[in-house]
């Protein structure tokens, strides 16, 4: 992008620095090679041999870090070490995170290896992706009892020391939604089992209902009670034709519980090793795992627990704020996740999510995967300015310094606009910080006026005069 200039300066923009308070009305931002040189408010500076941006109207804030996403990698996928997605689908999800202002994105499917993010045969791309690390026997196994398909015999050998001797950068995701009947379980398994049961399609909020109406929230079986929920739910989708009541609870059951205690034990595993490897460790959040999420907190005061999307829709509003108010006071970070809730809101509302914004208790944004309809970090961003919850610097700062902070090994050399960090830039509207015009990573133009870009677009043979003039 900037072959023949020393410095790209961007000019002419507002600056949020991702420190969570400092909002620059008008600022600099120097880079050089792949690192910040300068921020400094102001318009005066040296030009000279310098590749201009003009972002006028734009707010100019360190490249989003991501760290809970999945399907942005080609080996096998979820915490149910599913097969790997398509290259295609690859390709897909890490452009639509890229062009939504994501720089770095850790994905947590767990099970890959780091060869697997881009192996040689595979399209480069500038997004910076790494993986993280769930290997354990019982996750292992938990895999195996509910899918297990994409794993071969190395990923099934592979152990936590060799993953982070290889560069992955955080433990987890403990459990995921396949493995402790969650999301997964409503968009996918669950309705699987029912049409090859009964060759009826069921929608998964469909899913999700007869799920809760079997096992209840907390899978448990506290359902047990809502037998006329049941019959009725299946008289209105059409399958009582097909199967009765106590067919469908043992369709559920056999679908939903035989990975969950496996899973549940791996929590305590991943626990333990990222005590002794001293890395931060991802964990699954939900009603079905708090209790054992809630113990593991106290009895392992040095692990650095991340609670993953805590405003799970398992979760009543007031759960959420609860649980994670008690997660917090244990010592763990609490990520919330946007799924579908911001926009899109196929299956999901943002009133959890909305609530633990509210409460203070939000550290840290991610996406997570809902089956492929997360909403962009930037558009949650968004709401949260529009909504008066946050300010614009300590919204921006769950997705940029506050997850350099939490995950050093990830992300301690960017997240923040300051001298030395690494030149990874997102440069938005200001009056909508999820239209993003501009995304810089290390120091490379990744996309330009919201369209991808690499290294010999149309940027590289752009003079800095008719930049300065788009
Ligand atoms: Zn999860």
């Amino acid at each position: 992008m900037s072959i023949g200039f020393r410095d790209t300066v961007v000019i002419n923009g507002s600056v949020i620095t991702g420190d969570g308070r400092t909002f620059l009305e008008k600022a600099i931002v120097r880079l050089r090679d792949d690192r910040i040189v300068e921020v400094r408010e102001g318009t005066e500076m040296a030009t000279e041999g310098a590749f201009i941006i003009d972002a006028t109207g734009c707010t100019v804030m360190p490249g989003i870090i991501n760290a809970h996403a999945h399907g942005c990698i080609h080996g096998p996928t979820m915490p149910s070490g599913s097969m790997p997605f398509a290259e295609h689908h690859v390709a897909y999800f890490r452009n639509r995170h890229l062009l939504s202002g994501t720089t770095t994105l850790l994905n947590v499917c767990g099970l890959a290896a780091p060869d697997e993010i881009c192996p040689p045969e595979t399209e480069h791309h500038p997004l910076d992706i790494h993986v993280s690390t769930a290997h354990t026997p019982s996750n292992i196994a938990a895999a195996m009892e509910i899918d297990g398909k994409g794993l071969s015999e190395r990923h099934r050998a592979l152990t936590i020391e060799q993953m982070i001797a290889d560069g992955a950068k955080a433990l987890g995701e403990a459990g995921g939604g396949q493995t402790l009947g969650g999301g997964a379980q409503d968009y996918r398994f669950i309705p699987a089992a029912i049409l090859t049961a009964t060759g009826v399609a069921v929608h998964p909020k469909v899913a999700r209902s007869l799920k809760e109406a079997v096992l209840g929230r907390s899978l448990k079986g506290d359902g047990a009670a809502d037998q006329p929920v049941l019959e009725q739910l299946m008289e209105s989708c059409g399958l009582k034709a097909h199967l009765g009541v106590a067919e469908m609870r043992e369709l559920i059951v056999k679908t939903v519980i035989p990975p969950v205690a496996l899973s549940l034990q791996g929590f305590w595993e991943i626990a333990a090793q990222a005590t002794r490897f001293a890395l931060p460790a991802i964990f699954h959040t939900a009603l079905p795992t708090i209790e054992t999420l809630l113990k593991i907190a106290a009895s392992n005061p040095a692990c650095v627990m991340v609670a993953g999307h805590a405003n799970h829709p398992s979760f009543l509003p007031e759960e959420a704020v609860r649980f994670g108010l008690e997660l917090r006071n244990r010592g763990a970070a609490i990520d919330v996740s946007t799924l579908d809730c911001v926009h899109t809101r196929w299956r999901n509302d943002p009133d959890n999510l909305d609530a633990l914004i509210e409460a203070g208790l939000a550290d840290t944004i991610s996406t997570d995967f809902a089956g492929g309809d997360w909403d962009s970090i930037l558009s949650a961003v968004q709401r949260m300015v529009t909504k008066r919850q946050l300010s614009a610097p300590a919204a921006v700062a769950l997705a940029t310094g506050n997850v350099a902070r939490i995950f050093p090994q990830l992300a301690g050399d960017r997240g923040v606009l300051e001298t030395g960090r690494r030149a990874d830039l997102t440069i938005s509207e200001s009056h909508n910080l999820s239209r993003v015009r501009h995304v810089i990573i290390k120091g490379e133009v990744a996309v330009w006026n919201g369209g991808l870009i690499d290294g010999s677009g149309p940027v590289a043979r752009t003079s800095p005069a008719e930049i300065t003039a788009l």
